[in-house]
């Protein structure tokens, strides 16, 4: 009822495409832009050891989704991005047995300026759905680096090295959460530190792949 009051003030519109939503909608995706998601296969790539799994294309759709919640602060849409993510998992993950879901952390001060981190958004909506915990803690940046859009690939690599710091992971099974993979610099940087604190295995899901 809250829902639906609070809807009429601020009508619901999909985050893929602008449209208007019915007010009592419980998705900010709309039927179309959900198949088309949908319809993108989730692949599995490797960025020189890793596994990858991205859902789908960081353009179109996909790319308002994710300016929606992380730009704009629609929190309520990572719910809806989440499930393309478990649908992934559950094509390529379930069944592996693995131990703890960490997202990628952002710096504190990111964080402040944000006031959330997008991928802990999603590891949540993961973690409820696939019932492997999600611990933020395990991951830190200690290096508050500036955004990577600024530099080319080899930047990249630069900019984020040695930037973050993990607990002990040891012989822990790790899928690790972020919302866009680009040249994999930070996912790699994560994996990394994690592998040192002595995760057995480490796996990124990540929605969109630029
Ligand atoms: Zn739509």
């Amino acid at each position: 009822m809250i829902r639906i009051l609070l809807n009429f003030i601020y009508p619901p519109y999909c985050g893929g495409c602008g449209k208007l939503l019915p007010l009592t909608t419980k998705s900010l995706v709309c039927d179309e832009c959900r198949n088309f998601i949908l319809s993108c296969a989730p692949q599995i790539s490797f960025n020189r050891n890793l596994k990858v799994i991205t859902c789908t294309k960081y353009e179109g759709i996909a790319k308002n989704l994710v300016v929606e919640l992380k730009f704009k602060g629609i929190k309520s849409l990572g719910r809806d991005i989440a499930k393309f993510m478990i649908f992934a998992f559950e094509k390529f993950l379930k069944g592996d047995n693995f131990d703890v879901i960490v997202p990628v952390p952002l710096h504190k001060k990111r964080m402040d300026e944000r006031g959330f981190n997008q991928a802990e958004i999603l590891a949540r909506e993961i973690s409820r759905a696939t019932k492997i915990p999600m611990k933020k803690h395990i991951l830190k940046r200690t290096k508050n680096t500036p955004s990577q859009r600024d530099f080319d690939k080899k930047g990249r690599f630069e900019n984020v090295k040695n930037a973050f710091f993990s607990k002990s992971v040891n012989g822990k099974k790790v899928i690790l959460v972020d919302d866009v993979f680009t040249t994999g610099a930070t996912i790699s940087s994560c994996e990394k530190t994690l592998r040192e604190k002595g995760a057995k295995e480490v796996v990124a899901l990540v929605f969109a792949r630029a």
